[in-house]
């Protein structure tokens, strides 16, 4: 007897058959045993904060893996070993005691290493591309029944596949990654009225090794909307060393209570949205150092809402070959405001190249590129048990990443679903899409592991 799941966010709701909870590579290698007898389909969990039902699947078994978080750091080598299922803040716990602090994670920390390595997420160091660039290696339950050690050399082709690749070829049950020193950072920033000027400013910063952590925001205000980006830089102190122990900050925005309630109100008022950016030009480029472990903990809870009976919070991304950012910008400015958009904010990011994943949003290897992430509230519609984002907010999502594609970008996957499978073929390269394919064939031709993402896309 099954049960309705649905993302954190309210939608796609799905009927998953149990939830089985993985404690390591046994208990995956008998739930897949016997998924294989029964004849059922397998998806895989995170922490479960993809927006488009990436994790699930009607009938499915889901499988729990918060419980696979053992965590080991090596200082020499400046690695860690851990379980798919370790958040960043577990990880975070081991490496302040030797120094080191993650290369490549999310703005927060609430993301298990499992979840961002399907998705290939991209951090805020601009030193980095996305995390793939920091994976060593990783140990994946294929659908085959077969665990296989994988990295640059052994099955390239799965490591390129499970990067990115939403669970495409099995469940990844343990990662090596990268670490990097865990030094203090100051804030600086700067307001650009003139989005070329900001263009080059992402440009010079690709040669810049001092700056360890860069956003932009775009300012959503009704006055001035997309017309001005709050770009804030986190810059080496001279002469920095690396820190050991921190205090690591409870995971907190890092900004004025102001700020946490002004963005509850600037739904629905704009006077709100002004009172938050004037917030954040005043705090974002202020405040006192702070360790690099602490800068990669902002806690995003208060922005995510569930919303009422008809409306909700979502993200959107979009990446464009860096000197495309500021046409990108201008076109979502018409299409946002003749649309009356509702952004409750927007971001913006250095991306570098990515080679070493199939479904690579940044693949051309002698480019640069940015994304721009926005934060709207949207209608839903409520057809009985099922709630889905209204036509109007369909559309315009359509229409954005129709731009981004139009100016050789694409959009990013973990997000509500509107791009249909054309769209998705035109945004990828179709090398990668094929590469995919035939590694979904050779190591889960049975689509034992499969999810709501893949059967839509593959
Ligand atoms: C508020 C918010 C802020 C965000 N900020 C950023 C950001 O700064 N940068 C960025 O790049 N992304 C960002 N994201 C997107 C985020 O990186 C993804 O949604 C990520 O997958 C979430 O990790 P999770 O542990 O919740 O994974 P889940 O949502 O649980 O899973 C995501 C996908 O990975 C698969 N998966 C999970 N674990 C495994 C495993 N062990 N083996 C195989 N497949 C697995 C799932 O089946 C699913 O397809 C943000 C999302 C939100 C909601």
């Amino acid at each position: 007897m099954g049960f309705m799941m649905e993302d954190l966010i309210g939608l796609n709701s799905t009927d998953i058959a149990d939830m089985p909870i993985v404690l390591g590579e046994s208990t995956a290698g008998n739930l897949l045993q016997r998924a294989t007898a029964a004849n059922r389909q397998l998806s895989v969990m995170g922490m479960h904060h993809s927006q488009g039902g990436h994790a699930m699947l009607s009938g499915a078994s889901l499988l729990i893996t918060e419980t696979m978080n053992k965590v080991e750091v090596f200082q020499q080598s400046k690695t860690v070993k851990c379980g798919a299922g370790a958040t960043w803040t577990e990880i975070h716990s081991a490496a302040n005691k030797h120094q080191l602090a993650p290369c490549v994670q999310q703005s927060s920390a609430h993301f298990t290493v499992g979840g961002s390595i399907s998705v290939n997420c991209h951090g805020r160091d601009p030193r980095f591309g996305p995390i793939a660039e920091t994976v060593v290696n990783m140990k994946v339950l294929a659908g085959d029944g077969q665990v296989y050690f994988t990295d640059r050399l052994n099955h390239p082709e799965l490591f390129k596949a499970v990067i990115g690749g939403y669970g495409a070829c099995g469940m990844i049950l343990e990662a090596t990654l990268k670490l990097t020193d865990n030094k203090m950072l100051s804030p600086n920033s700067h307001v650009y009225r003139n989005l070329a000027d900001y263009q080059q400013e992402l440009q010079a910063l690709a040669a810049r090794n001092d700056v360890h952590i860069h956003y932009g925001w775009l300012r959503c205000t009704n006055a001035n909307f997309f017309d001005h980006v709050l770009s804030v830089n986190a810059i080496e102190d001279q002469g920095g060393y690396p820190l050991t122990d921190t205090q690591l900050n409870d995971e907190s925005w890092g900004v004025g209570e102001i700020l946490r309630a002004g963005w509850d109100l600037s739904r629905t008022d704009p006077y709100f949205k002004d009172l938050v950016w004037r917030e954040l030009e005043a705090t974002q480029g202020s405040g006192s150092n702070q360790s690099r472990l602490n800068w990669l903990r902002s806690s995003v809870s208060f922005t995510a809402s569930r919303g009422d009976d008809h409306h909700v919070d979502i993200l959107q991304e979009y990446f464009v070959p860096l000197d495309q950012l500021a046409t990108l910008i201008g076109t979502l400015k018409t299409l946002f405001t003749n649309n009356q958009v509702n952004v409750m904010s927007s971001t913006i990011r250095l991306v570098r190249p990515d080679t070493m994943s199939n479904l690579s949003y940044s693949p051309d290897s002698t480019k640069l590129y940015a994304s721009i992430a926005v934060d709207v509230h949207v209608g839903v519609i409520t057809h009985g048990t099922l709630r889905t984002l209204d036509a109007a907010a369909e559309n315009w999502i359509l229409q954005s990443i129709q731009a981004a594609i139009a100016l050789g970008g694409s959009y990013y996957l973990p997000y509500y679903k509107v791009a249909d499978r054309a769209l998705f073929q035109r945004a990828y390269p179709a090398a990668g899409i094929a590469a995919q394919r035939d590694a979904i064939g050779s190591y889960n031709g049975g689509k034992r592991f499969w999810n709501r993402f893949l059967d839509a896309y593959f």
